[in-house]
C-alpha cells in the first residue's frame, strides 16, 4: 500500500492538465510541490555541463566542490544529477518550483539596484544540507521524499519574458542552489543579458572554479553566504570552508558585485572568533563587500536553537566595522536600526530603508550627497 503522500501524488497527477506558463507570482511549497510533480510525465531531462566521462559508465561532476564520483545509473550528493550509461544529466532543467517577484533587497543586495524587482526562480534540490535550512521542502525534496523531480516545466524565454513583462531589472536565481540547477540559469542568464535584464545568483558560493568562470559574464552580482568555521560546514551543512571562500574571491576578481550573508546562530557560529574570522576575511578580499548579519529563527533540523538576540546581531556588527570593512547590515530585523547605508567617510546615511522597503534614496551618481565620497555599488 502506498504511504499517503504518495497515494495523494498518483491522484493530482491524474488530475492536473497539462503544464502552463505560470502567472505570477507562483510560489510552489509543501503540497504544492507535490501537485507540481505532475509535469514529471514529461520527464524532461538535459545533459549537464561540467563533468568527465571516466573509464566504463562512471563520471565526475564538476560543477561544484563536492566533485562527485557518480556510477551508472548514481546520482550526485545533490540527487538532481544523475548518470545514465556515461552521460550525466540535469534533473532540473526548466523545472520550477517557485517563480516570485521580489525587491531587490530580499536577496539580500544593498548595493545593487536599490528598489528594483527581481524575478526569483528556483528548481528542488541543494548540494548542502544545512540543519536550519529555511527552504528545505524544495532544497532537500529530491533526498528526502522518494518522488521524480517536480517543478512546472518552462523554458528559459518563459522565465525572461516574464521578467520583461513585470519589468524586473534583474532574474535571481534563488530559494535553492542555482549551481545545481546551472545549466537551466546559465541559459535564461544568457537570455536576459541579451535583452538586456541583469542576473544574480543567491549562491552557499560551492561553485567550481570552471563553473564560476563560465556564469559570471552573465552575471551582474552574486549575494554568497559564509556561514561560518570549517567546523560548521562540515557538521551543520555537509560541506567545507574553503571554497566558499575561493568562490568569493574568484566572483571579486571576475568583476561580479559581491555581498555575503551571514545567518548567526546561537552557539554555532556566533562566538568572537567566528565573527572576527568572518569578518577579516571579508576584508582581506575586499573592504567594500557589504556583509549581512542575519537574525535566526528556528527551523527545520535546528529547533532546539533560540532566535538570534538584536544585541548579538549589533555586536556582530561592531566586529565587521572595526575589521575595517565599510558597510554591515542587520537581516531580519526590520526597524531595528541596522538596514541603512552610511556614508563610510562622514556616517551621513544615504539610503534609508525599513525591511526590503527604500524609505529614502539620497545617492547622487553614487556619491554621498555631504561630503562626495563614492559609495560602492552597482547603482544603475
Ligand atoms: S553539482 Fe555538486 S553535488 Fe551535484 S553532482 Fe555535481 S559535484 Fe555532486
Amino acid at each position: 500500500m502506498l504511504p499517503p503522500i504518495q497515494f495523494q501524488l498518483l491522484i493530482t497527477i491524474l488530475r492536473i492538465g497539462p503544464p502552463q506558463v505560470n502567472k505570477f507570482p507562483l510560489q510552489l511549497q509543501n503540497d504544492d510541490v507535490y501537485t507540481a510533480c505532475a509535469s514529471v510525465i514529461l520527464d524532461l531531462v538535459k545533459e549537464a555541463m561540467q563533468y568527465e566521462r571516466l573509464q566504463g559508465s562512471d563520471v565526475r561532476c564538476h560543477l561544484c566542490a563536492h566533485n562527485c564520483l557518480i556510477h551508472n545509473g548514481q546520482r550526485g550528493i545533490c540527487a538532481v544529477r544523475e548518470n545514465r550509461d556515461g552521460t550525466l544529466y540535469s534533473l532540473v532543467y526548466g523545472k520550477v518550483v517557485s517563480v516570485n517577484i521580489d525587491p531587490i533587497e530580499k536577496k539580500p543586495l544593498f548595493h545593487f539596484l536599490p528598489g528594483s524587482t527581481s524575478l526569483s526562480i528556483a528548481t528542488v534540490g541543494c548540494n548542502f544540507r544545512c540543519k536550519h535550512c529555511q527552504n528545505y521542502e524544495i532544497s532537500q525534496f529530491p533526498r528526502e521524499r522518494k518522488f521524480p523531480i517536480p517543478g512546472r516545466d518552462m523554458q528559459p524565454e518563459d522565465i525572461v519574458s516574464a521578467a520583461a513583462d513585470n519589468r524586473c531589472a534583474s532574474v535571481s536565481y534563488t530559494y535553492t542552489e542555482p549551481t545545481i540547477f546551472f545549466e537551466f540559469a546559465h541559459d535564461c542568464a544568457r537570455i536576459a543579458s541579451e535583452k538586456g535584464i541583469k542576473n544574480v545568483f543567491v549562491s552557499n558560493g560551492y561553485t567550481g572554479a570552471e563553473a564560476t568562470r563560465v556564469i559570471a559574464p552573465y552575471l551582474s552580482a552574486n549575494n554568497i553566504d559564509l556561514k561560518g568555521s570549517d567546523k560548521f560546514y562540515r557538521e551543520i551543512c555537509g560541506a567545507r570552508l574553503e571554497p566558499v571562500k575561493n568562490t568569493i574571491r574568484l566572483m571579486k576578481e571576475l568583476g561580479v558585485w559581491v555581498e555575503v550573508t551571514t545567518l548567526i546562530i546561537p552557539d554555532l557560529n556566533d562566538s568572537e572568533k567566528d565573527l572576527t574570522g568572518i569578518a577579516e576575511f571579508i576584508c582581506s578580499v575586499d573592504s567594500s563587500i557589504p556583509w549581512h548579519v542575519s537574525q535566526f529563527y528556528p527551523t527545520y533540523k535546528l529547533l532546539d536553537k533560540p532566535r538570534t538576540p538584536v544585541e548579538k546581531l549589533r555586536h556582530a556588527r561592531d566586529i565587521g566595522y572595526k575589521s575595517g570593512l565599510k558597510y554591515v547590515y542587520e537581516g531580519n530585523v526590520p526597524g531595528a536600526g541596522g538596514e541603512d547605508t552610511s556614508c563610510p567617510g562622514c556616517k551621513e546615511i544615504v539610503i534609508k530603508r525599513f525591511g526590503y522597503r527604500i524609505i529614502e534614496n539620497r545617492l547622487r551618481n553614487g556619491k554621498c550627497p555631504k561630503c562626495g565620497g563614492t559609495i560602492e555599488g552597482v547603482w544603475v
